[in-house]
């Protein structure tokens, strides 16, 4: 079979949710029998997501190969159930660097190196080899037609398309308003969008019609007269609940065989029951679970950014929806609980708490406040990441009597170093060396029998759990990191002597992986992020047991 490549591009606006719509076509492809990967191109100098305030770009997203990444390719991961690796991630950074070096290492045999062709050439290179082992590769373009940094992205879909025009097609996400005052859905914003993508040479192949509203057939025959595509290729997206609803509305309209039609295929029967059913519980659940989580990276202006958590609360979703029940999430602002201690009672009302990872000093202290909160009121508590070194310096400070102990980000002089830089660490922060340095990417992690990780491991298979041959032996997984400190080994005696249990401890390193409270419903800390690995259709162990003690 000829590799067939849908890219899909944003018209008029962002934020129209290109990555979900990208990833559920690519669910439906999928639950076609074809073998199907996604990518993201983004427009920006950036190397990668790393460099970036989550504020202002939403979640970094780490893959096993420990690229740090757009928040998008964790809806791929979630949305086609594979893991993704940094060959699926380029930014415009990454493209200029490797044609440069490529310069520098006379591998254009003396041309003149110039950005029309060989930075979309580069680009095409790179999309080709990610559909090695695939059927269908789906191109995700960041940023809207018109902006000037994305230009040579289009250029590639164009020499693409132009080269293997049945193997090409591209899908336009647009926005159609409907303005209050008129109260009738208007398409021109889309014509020209349409308009000014043709003149890049490109035709969009489909539009996805993102809206209020569904789209009725008078509008469909005006985008079809006006951006001159079949009536039946401007497809409804309108908004929805939930993100998983959308493979099911855009298969009602039959879209995944209308793209095999367009990608010259014959037509394929889709699969998606396990979808439908996951879909059914998250309308259908009967009670609710309230989570809260405690952090920073949401309080902008009077605006909760739940982008920059998006894998967080994914993975509570996905663990609440399959045990029947309604997630419901609140932001609370660690920085409230240090100016008024006595807000943290406000955490009684909720079933349980995440402190999820972050950087920095903003709000250390509330956390800390948090965390003996949870430990002292038996609230299920989840620590990740920088969540779970909180609770260990808290539990430095309050059992084992640690008198200011700290972690060294924090407090460099801290007389109880409990979180302490990681040696190889200390050379790249004098450097400055920052981008793609922390402890990255999937590492193993041996659960200790007995411990409340170890049960919730075994008792669901996901996470690339290997087992061991006995259920009471030890067993090693694997989980994604991003941090540059680590539990202080000097204290781990004394901390255990206290009553902190090691629940997971990475062998090469000895590295302490996860930290638990023993008489407690459900206390765990985690050094890496489970989050990264939930999937709707296989939802974490560890979210999967917070949630079902916080539910009790
Ligand atoms: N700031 C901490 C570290 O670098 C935790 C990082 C995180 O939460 N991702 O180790």
């Amino acid at each position: 079979m000829r590799k067939k490549y849908i890219f899909v591009v944003g018209g008029v606006m962002s934020s129209l949710g290109k990555g979900v719509a990208a990833a559920s076509i690519g669910t439906i492809l999928k639950s076609k029998g074809l073998k199907v990967t996604a990518v993201k191109a983004d427009p920006y100098l950036n190397v990668d997501a790393g460099t970036m305030n989550p504020t202002e770009h939403g979640e970094v997203f780490v893959t096993d190969d420990g690229d740090e990444t757009d928040q998008d390719i964790g809806n791929y991961e979630r949305f086609l159930e594979i893991d993704i690796t940094r060959d699926n991630y380029m930014t415009a950074g990454r493209i200029y660097g490797a044609v440069i070096d490529k310069e520098r290492n006379l591998e254009y045999n003396g041309r003149c190196v110039e950005a029309v062709p060989h930075i979309p050439q580069e680009i095409i290179r790179r999309i080709k080899k990610t559909a090695k082992g695939n059927d269908v590769v789906i191109t995700e373009l960041g940023g809207t037609i018109g902006e000037y940094q994305n230009m040579l992205f289009f250029e590639a879909i164009r020499m693409m398309k132009q080269e293997t025009p049945n193997d090409v097609i591209v899908i336009m996400v647009s926005y159609l308003p409907i303005p209050a005052h008129v109260g009738e859905m208007k398409t021109k914003p889309t014509q020209t969008a349409a308009r000014e993508l043709s003149s890049y040479g490109i035709q969009a192949d489909f539009i996805l019609c993102r809206g209020r509203e569904p789209i009725d057939d008078k509008r469909r025959e005006k985008l079809a007269t006006f951006c001159n595509i079949a009536p039946e290729n401007a497809v409804s997206a309108p908004d929805v609940d939930s993100i998983y609803d959308i493979p099911l509305n855009f298969e009602k309209e039959e879209i995944g065989n209308k793209l095999l039609k367009s990608l010259k295929m014959k037509p394929r029967r889709s699969n998606l029951t396990k979808w439908k059913a996951f879909v059914r519980k998250s309308h259908n659940g009967n009670k609710t679970v309230k989570i809260g989580i405690v952090g920073k990276y949401f309080a902008t202006g009077g605006y909760v950014l739940s982008d920059s958590y998006i894998s967080i609360i994914e993975s509570v979703k996905h663990s609440a929806i399959n045990q029947n029940l309604k997630p419901q999430i609140e932001w609370l602002d660690s920085e409230e609980y240090e100016k008024n201690p006595r807000k943290l009672s406000e955490l009684k009302k909720l079933d349980g708490i995440i402190v999820p990872g972050g950087f920095g000093n903003r709000g250390v202290e509330g956390k800390i406040l948090t965390a003996k909160y949870c430990r002292e009121s038996l609230i299920p508590y989840l620590g990740l990441c920088y969540g779970m070194q909180i609770a260990t310096i808290e539990f430095a400070r309050n059992v084992c009597k640690l008198k200011n102990a700290h972690t060294e980000e924090i407090d460099p002089k801290t007389k109880h170093p409990v979180i302490h830089i990681m040696k190889d660490q200390v050379k790249k922060m004098k450097d400055k060396d920052y981008g793609g340095t922390m402890r990255l990417g999937a590492y193993d992690c041996e659960l200790e029998p007995g411990t409340i990780s170890y049960k919730a491991y075994s008792s669901l298979s996901s996470s690339g759990l290997t087992r061991g041959s006995s259920p009471r032996k030890s067993f090693t997984i694997s989980e994604r990191h991003r941090h540059r400190y680590e539990f202080n080994n000097d204290y781990r005696e004394k901390m255990v002597k206290c009553g902190l249990v090691i629940a997971g401890v990475n062998p090469a390193q000895d590295l302490v992986e996860i930290i638990e409270l023993k008489n407690h419903p459900f206390y765990v800390g985690t050094q890496f992020h489970p989050e990264f690995k939930s999937r709707p259709l296989s939802p974490h162990p560890l979210f999967y047991q917070f949630i079902k003690a916080a539910s009790k």
